[in-house]
C-alpha cells in the first residue's frame, strides 16, 4: 500500500517537473469553452438537441458493446457526418455565440480601434433621431397610430433592411411621422434607423419563437422581440389598439414609456456613456426593465 502511494507520489512529482506555464493557459482555454458551451446550451433549446445526441451516442455504445453489426455500422456512418450536422443544427446557437463575441469588451476594444471623426457625427445624428422618435410615439400613443422602429447597433441588419424600401434619410418628425401615417405604402413594416438616420422602412422582421409570449401581443410586437433575440437592435413599438409605448432589447419587451421615460431609456441604451458610468448601465436599466415587465405582466393578468 505504502509503495503505491510512494509510486504515485513519484508520478505526481514527475509530471509536475514537466508542467508549464503554457499547459497552465491550455486548461484555461480549454475550461473556459467547455464553460462557455455548457453554458450557451442550458440557455437554449439546444439542451434538448444535446440530449438527443447523447441517447445516440449510448445507443451506439451499447449496440458496440453487443456486437449489433447493422446497427453500429449504420450508427458509424451516421456518425461521419456528425460534424456538418452539428453546424447545421446549432447554427442558429453558433451564430449568436459568435454574434456575442464581437460584441464583448474585446470585440467593442477592436472597433474602438478603428474609430473614425465620423462617429461624433453618428452621435448627433442619433440624439436627434431619439428626439423626433420620441415626438411621434407620443402623437401616435395619442392617436393610436402603429409603429415599429428598429434601432441598429452593432449587428449589421442588411438582410432585414433587404425585405423593404431604402429612404437614408436624416431624420425628422415630419419624415417618421409620414412613414407610419397608415394610408402611407411604407406604414407597413418596420423602420429602421442606422447611424442615426432613418435608413429604411416597410422590412419585415422574424417573429419571436419565444413560446412564453403574452397571447395578447399581435404580429408587431412579435416581430419586435424577434429582432431583439436576433440582434442587439432597440426596438420601439407603439400599439395600434392601445397606444401603449414598449421597447424591446434583448428578447425582453417593456411596456407603458411615456414620452419622458422613451427619451431617457433610448438616451441610455444609444448614446456613448461617461466611461464610469458605462459599467452600471446594464444592472440599472436590467432592474429597470425587470420591474417595469412584472408591472405589465401583472397588468395583463388583472385584465
Ligand atoms: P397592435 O397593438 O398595434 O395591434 P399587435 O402586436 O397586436 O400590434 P398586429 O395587430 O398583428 O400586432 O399588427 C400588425 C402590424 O404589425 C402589421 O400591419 C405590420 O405593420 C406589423 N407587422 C406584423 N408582422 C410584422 C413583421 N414580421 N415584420 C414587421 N412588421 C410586422
Ligand atoms: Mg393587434
Amino acid at each position: 500500500m505504502w509503495e503505491w502511494v510512494q509510486s504515485a507520489f513519484n508520478g505526481f512529482i514527475a509530471l509536475m517537473n514537466t508542467f508549464r506555464l503554457t499547459d497552465v493557459l491550455d486548461i484555461a482555454a480549454v475550461s473556459f469553452i467547455i464553460y462557455s458551451v455548457i453554458k450557451l446550451v442550458r440557455e437554449t433549446r439546444a439542451e434538448q438537441l444535446v440530449k438527443g445526441i447523447i441517447i445516440l451516442i449510448i445507443a451506439f455504445a451499447l449496440s458496440f458493446q453487443f456486437n449489433l453489426k447493422m446497427l453500429s455500422s449504420l450508427f458509424s456512418s451516421f456518425f461521419q457526418f456528425s460534424v456538418l450536422a452539428v453546424l447545421i443544427l446549432f447554427q442558429p446557437e453558433l451564430r449568436r455565440a459568435l454574434e456575442q463575441m464581437g460584441r464583448s469588451k474585446l470585440g467593442k476594444y477592436w472597433t474602438s480601434l478603428a474609430s473614425t471623426p465620423a462617429e461624433e457625427e453618428t452621435v448627433k445624428h442619433t440624439r436627434a433621431c431619439i428626439d423626433s422618435v420620441v415626438d411621434v410615439c407620443d402623437m401616435f400613443h395619442k392617436t393610436k397610430t402603429g409603429a415599429l422602429i428598429v434601432f441598429e447597433r452593432q449587428t449589421k441588419l442588411g438582410e432585414i433592411v433587404n425585405t423593404g424600401t431604402v429612404l437614408n434619410a436624416i431624420p425628422s418628425t415630419p419624415i417618421i411621422g409620414n412613414i407610419f401615417f397608415n394610408k402611407a405604402p411604407l406604414h407597413d413594416g418596420a423602420m429602421v434607423v442606422r447611424d442615426g438616420m432613418v435608413y429604411a422602412a416597410g422590412c419585415i422582421l422574424p417573429l419571436t419563437k419565444n413560446d412564453q409570449v403574452s397571447i395578447d401581443l399581435g404580429t408587431r410586437h412579435r416581430a419586435a422581440l424577434g429582432i431583439s433575440e436576433y440582434s442587439d437592435a432597440v426596438i420601439v413599438i407603439v400599439s395600434e389598439e392601445t397606444g401603449t409605448i414598449s421597447i424591446a432589447v434583448n428578447g425582453v419587451l417593456t411596456r407603458d414609456y411615456t414620452k419622458e421615460t422613451l427619451k431617457g431609456e433610448l438616451e441610455a441604451l444609444l448614446l456613448p456613456q461617461p466611461k464610469s458610468a458605462e459599467e452600471k448601465i446594464p444592472i440599472i436599466s436590467g432592474l429597470r426593465r425587470g420591474r417595469k415587465n412584472e408591472k405589465s405582466e401583472k397588468k395583463s393578468e388583472d385584465d
